[in-house]
């Protein structure tokens, strides 16, 4: 397991390494914001520790740069305060979990294990209903027939893929998109995210998957009762 580690109080960060890798991780340790965006994009790192309050560029800037670029890797966020506003901006901005310091270390070790256990990293390539999904040749069927999907309509599936069995929010896809310029025009509204979601729907609808709105957080990708998967 690689674990990147963005800390810059240098005794906590050098505690956590030591523990972390008496725990079974390969740990990288970024000491500042930018080396943490910049790792994170770089490698392909299986679960991520992040302070959010780091120097050069915040926790929270960082996060949202990189689960535009990589939606499915798994981030715990550790907040200095146990400040509601904080844990909020971090779940929002696409935390998976967060630890509030101090905190010890069987409840970081306990909180990671679970989140490995909780997001299962697509590979490439997915199975799931009757869909099949190959990133790398950019190619979806249903049932075997192909699934003719425009470059938003991909990365929405994409997005959902990654993280199913969890919410996708809008601020999310609106992330998605930003990074686009394949469609023109800049991020999409919340209305033109609801058309899109339609249109994916419909596309979808042999696939034995189900595209579930959670109400003012967003959507969820569910295999429908009996298609296994
Ligand atoms: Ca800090």
């Amino acid at each position: 397991m690689n674990l990147l580690l963005a800390e810059d109080d240098a005794i906590l960060a050098d505690a956590l390494t030591a523990q972390l890798r008496q725990a079974g991780f390969e740990v990288e340790h970024a000491p500042n914001g930018a080396v943490a965006e910049y790792l994170l994009l770089k490698q392909p790192h299986d679960v991520a520790v992040l302070d959010l309050g780091l120097p050069l560029v915040d926790g929270l800037t960082v996060l949202k740069r990189v689960r535009a670029a990589r939606p499915a890797l798994p981030v715990l966020v550790l907040t200095a305060l146990d400040s509601l506003d904080d844990r909020v901006a971090g779940l929002n901005a696409g935390a998976d979990d967060y630890l509030t310091k101090p905190f010890d270390f069987p409840e970081l070790e306990a909180r990671l294990r679970a989140l490995l256990r909780r997001t299962r990293p697509i590979g490439t390539s997915a199975e799931l209903g009757h869909l099949s999904f190959d990133r790398d040749t950019r190619r979806a069927t249903v049932r075997g027939e192909p699934l003719e999907l425009s470059p938003r309509e991909w990365m929405l599936l994409d997005l959902l893929l990654a993280q199913r069995d969890k919410v996708v929010t809008k601020e999310q896809i609106q992330q998605a998109w930003a990074l686009d310029r394949s469609e023109g025009a800049a991020a999409g509204a919340n209305n033109s995210i609801e058309v899109y979601i339609h249109r994916l729907r419909r596309k979808l609808e042999q696939s034995g998957l189900a595209i579930r709105t959670v109400r003012g957080l967003g959507y969820l990708l569910e295999v429908e009762a009996g298609e296994g998967g």
